[in-house]
């Protein structure tokens, strides 16, 4: 009988703990959470939908520094036909995979239930504060010691406050002298300057340019929100993926993507008079009408560049997702941590970060079943 420890009840450590426990039920599987409860994170995941994963998957949808292992993982799991094994049956809206329930309620109650079922052991408002590598690992809590054969690491990231925004689970990396690449905030919000106080819950669709010394970082089609303190909404998000500290970044709207510049001078030309307001949001409209009075050619370059230079990203507890955490250099295509036999790592918690459209979780979960599936190689069991 083998003990096996997993820090972390979230999504990708409640997946393996199923997975473990169904393989091997005379193993000891315990989780270890400092939450009063499991899968916080993921109940607030997709509005509550819980975008599962993406028909378009592929390593260019993520940020890491091993895109190969990335690639290995995420084309090795199926997620549609591995949830169905657990009871969990999923649909693609488009390219998005949701639970047919459109419910992240029901991924949590199908995982807890096999978890349930397998015997799997939970102690919550356990937090881990270190780790100590002797002849079996010792896991020290804010409450008790446990020992494991098998330790994960699964204590993903700060991000959306909902796993915690302590510092234990890098304190726990430093601690192993592990590389921690800084964490950034990603899939997040923009603090802009000017801030359209005015346009506050406004949504528009258009293209969005991240810009950088008149060069195009990335542009993104879809939905952008004004907010209180910049802009908001999908495209936004996904821009932010792109976004790197200590650089000076614009952002520009094209309100009228589906027109060449010359096809909304002739639009304008053809109005007997400048009136916006049956072009675009009464509020959009109301704001450029103080611009009523530019030449056509200056007024359609506006509309279609319209600048507000970015200020910043919100913060951890805003964002989806952070960038950086353990880096890849310290482990295997396995995710086993090259200095410690049997301790790997999965989830979050690694230098991996998708974009929107449910890359997160299935690199989460397919980063458990790759675990999973080591461990059952049997070969790296420490006094199996
Ligand atoms: C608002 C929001 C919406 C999102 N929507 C989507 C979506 O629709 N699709 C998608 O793919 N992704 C989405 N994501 C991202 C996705 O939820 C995460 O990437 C994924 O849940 C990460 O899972 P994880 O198991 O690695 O980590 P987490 O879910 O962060 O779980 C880690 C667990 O470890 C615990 N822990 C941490 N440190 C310790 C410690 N020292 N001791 C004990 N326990 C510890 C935490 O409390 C937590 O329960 C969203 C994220 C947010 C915040």
């Amino acid at each position: 009988m083998r003990k096996i420890v997993i820090v972390g009840a979230g999504a990708s450590g409640v997946y393996l703990s199923v997975l473990l426990k169904q393989k091997y039920p005379q193993d000891d599987v315990i989780v270890l959470e400092q939450n009063q409860s499991p899968l916080k994170k993921l109940l607030a995941t997709g509005n509550g939908r819980c975008n599962l994963s993406n028909q378009n998957m592929d390593q260019q949808y993520y940020d890491s520094d091993n895109l190969d292992i990335v690639q290995s993982i995420i084309q090795d799991f199926d997620m549609v036909s591995q949830m169905k094994e657990i009871g969990l049956y999923c649909l693609y809206q488009g390219h998005l995979l949701y639970p047919k329930s459109e419910q992240a309620l029901s991924v949590k109650n199908v995982l807890m239930q096999r978890a349930q079922e397998a015997g799997v052991l939970f102690f919550y408002e356990q937090e881990v504060h270190r780790i100590e590598c002797q002849n079996q690992y010792r896991i020290v809590t804010s409450k008790q010691t446990f020992h494991a054969d098998i330790v994960i690491l699964a204590m993903g990231s700060e991000a959306g406050k909902l796993s915690g925004m302590n510092e234990s689970r890098y304190h726990i990396l430093k601690q192993l002298q592990l590389k921690v690449i800084e964490p950034l905030p990603s899939l997040v919000q923009f603090y802009t300057s000017p801030v359209l106080k005015v346009l506050k819950g406004v949504r528009v669709k258009g293209t969005f340019s991240l810009m950088e010394n008149d060069k195009c970082i990335h542009q993104e089609k879809g939905e952008l929100l004004f907010t209180d303190y910049g802009v908001s909404g999908i495209a936004v998000m996904q821009l932010s993926s792109f976004y790197k500290k200590h650089h000076q970044y614009q952002l520009y709207i094209d309100f009228f993507d589906e027109l060449s510049h010359n096809q909304l001078c002739q639009y304008l030309s053809q109005q007997s008079s400048l009136f916006l307001e049956g072009m675009l949001n009464h509020k959009i409209a109301s704001y450029f009408q103080k611009y009523q009075d530019l030449p056509i050619q200056k007024l359609a370059f506006l509309l279609k560049h319209y600048r507000l230079d970015i200020q910043g990203i919100r913060e951890a507890q805003y964002a989806q997702v952070m960038k950086g955490g353990l880096s890849l250099e310290d482990v295997t295509y396995d995710l086993e941590l090259k200095r410690y036999p049997s301790m790997f790592a999965i989830g979050e918690i690694l230098n991996v970060a998708g974009m929107c459209g449910g890359y997160n979780l299935h690199f989460a979960l397919a980063s458990a079943y790759r675990v999973a599936q080591a461990i059952e190689r049997n070969v790296y069991v420490k006094n199996s």
